[in-house]
């Protein structure tokens, strides 16, 4: 460890908001991916000057700097590759303003999306995407991945709510973006530029939020069907009529999944399980749920439940919320790793991406779990490999690449919401094509040192 690193970022934001020890770092080194890479030093910004101060240190002696929110990332976009000075924005997590006349909120970066929830819905509000993870992940993170989540398909994404960004440059330079009017029409904008560059760019340090009324009335129907082609079109005539706010998928091996870990479910074992929830007021949401009966029916689902009482609603949606952790404990032996785990095809080809990952994971003989945001064509795997064993690692390497080939073969593409981080910085070139030349200018025009995030999106 540099001695003058230390002094100088102590200098900045104080002794007490600098992490040398090894335990520290190496508590950093790590997102939820499989990568791993020790940074030298962490640091605990508290303010937008702070994080200035820290960029034009790190940009004068060419230290790489990697942004971090809490860490939850997919695909090791947190995970400081080159080393230097890991900068955690946990510790700006104000809500700094709630303007329901507006219908926006400010918040500093590190707010987590769950405690901005239970915050607005004091008021009848809410902040619509809905990560898996919105019990950890943070703004800052969200709109750096442009994280999507089940809500996505009624209200969009992240970067559909960002009004504004107060963004700190590579150079220490502090851009101030957008404001509170719903429409702009100005030439290029800035802040859709940094929504979804994991940090490559910028580091954020402020963000302007569009938020929602709370529905009056919500419900949610669960509808097993014992071909999978069926659901799909099942979704399509639903889609036909209404958008409602969610609809998610378990294949039959997410099913299983469950069931091994919850038995009390009692899931019925079929090809896939549809859960729809819709909301609004009390006469759409009963008019919405007729409808999806009705068309679920048609489409020879069997044995289809629904409510809209919020304990019932919380048991029904146990199934969908519990597969991602009863993928792993399959089997014991076994251990999850995320790849080829956020493909997006039209929605049309959902059946032809589930079938096919099916046969691939057959072909490696790998275990893989299916499931998803049926309603937006984004289908989750939880791929299970023995980790000690390396030719399972250059057989995951290979399911992956089919994946992926198959995805693209579709009309879809290789991450809708989790980002491409180091996990799939080797693609850019086949999914960007020529644009990726101008990705890399566009880079260098922010950074022209490569300071921000390096290793990260192929750039
Ligand atoms: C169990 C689980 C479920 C998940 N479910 C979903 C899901 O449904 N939908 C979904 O989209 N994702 C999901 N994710 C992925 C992950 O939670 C999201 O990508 C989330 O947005 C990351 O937020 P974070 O605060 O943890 O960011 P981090 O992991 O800390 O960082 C993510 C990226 O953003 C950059 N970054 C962080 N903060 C800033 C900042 N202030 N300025 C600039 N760059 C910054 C980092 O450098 C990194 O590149 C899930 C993850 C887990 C573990």
């Amino acid at each position: 460890m540099e001695d003058y690193l230390v002094k100088a970022l102590s200098g900045i934001i104080g002794e007490e908001n600098v992490k040398t020890d090894i335990i520290d770092r190496y508590c950093y080194s790590m997102d939820a991916s499989i990568y791993k890479s020790i940074p030298d030093v962490v640091v605990f910004p508290q303010s937008t000057e702070h994080v200035s101060e820290i960029m034009k240190f790190a940009n004068a002696k060419e230290i790489p700097v990697t942004p971090r929110g809490a860490g939850t990332g997919l695909c090791g976009g947190a995970v400081p590759i080159e080393g230097g000075i890991v900068v955690d924005l946990t510790r700006m997590n104000r809500i700094l303003e709630i303007d329901l006349d507006n219908f926006c909120v400010k918040v500093e970066p590190g707010v987590v999306q769950n405690q901005l929830n239970q915050m607005l819905n004091r008021y009848g509000f809410f902040f619509p995407p809905t990560p898996g993870s919105k019990k950890m992940c943070t703004i800052g993170g969200m709109i750096s991945t442009n994280a999507g989540g089940m809500t996505a398909i009624k209200y969009g994404v992240t970067r559909n709510f960002v009004l504004g960004l107060k963004v700190v440059l590579a150079s220490g330079e502090v851009l101030s973006l957008g404001g509170k009017t719903l429409k702009r029409s100005l030439g290029l904008d800035l802040i859709q530029l940094f929504a979804g560059t994991e940090g490559t760019l910028g580091i954020i340090t402020e963000a302007l939020l569009r938020i929602k009324p709370l529905p009056e009335e919500t419900a949610v129907i669960v509808a097993p069907f014992q071909d999978i082609n069926d659901a799909t079109k099942a979704v399509n005539t639903v889609l036909s009529h209404t958008i409602p706010t969610a609809i998610e998928m378990l294949d039959s091996g997410s099913i299983k999944a469950v069931n091994t870990y919850m038995p009390e479910l009692n899931l019925p074992e079929v090809d896939a399980i549809l859960y729809f929830e819709v909301g609004g007021t009390y006469e759409e949401v009963r008019k919405q749920t007729d409808l999806i009966v009705e068309t679920c029916k048609t489409h020879k689902s069997r044995n289809i439940q629904w409510t809209s009482d919020p304990s019932e609603r919380q048991m029904l949606w146990q199934g969908r919320e519990a597969a991602g952790g009863a993928i792993m404990t399959l089997d014991k032996r076994l251990v999850r790793v995320y790849e080829a785990e956020d493909v997006c095809v039209p929605i049309s080809k959902i059946p032809e991406m589930v079938k096919k990952f099916q046969e691939i994971s057959k072909k490696y003989g790998i275990p893989v779990c299916l499931y998803g945001h049926a309603g937006d064509g984004n289908i989750h795997s939880g791929i299970l490999i023995d980790v000690r064993n390396q030719e399972e690692w250059q057989k995951l390497k290979n399911l992956t690449r089919e994946v992926y080939e198959t995805a693209m073969f579709l009309g879809g593409n290789i991450s809708a919401e989790h980002g491409i981080g180091v996990l799939r910085a080797d693609w850019m070139d086949r999914i960007q094509g020529l644009g990726l030349n101008y990705i890399k200018r566009i880079k260098k025009v922010f950074d022209p040192k490569g300071i921000l995030n390096p290793g990260k999106l192929g750039i």
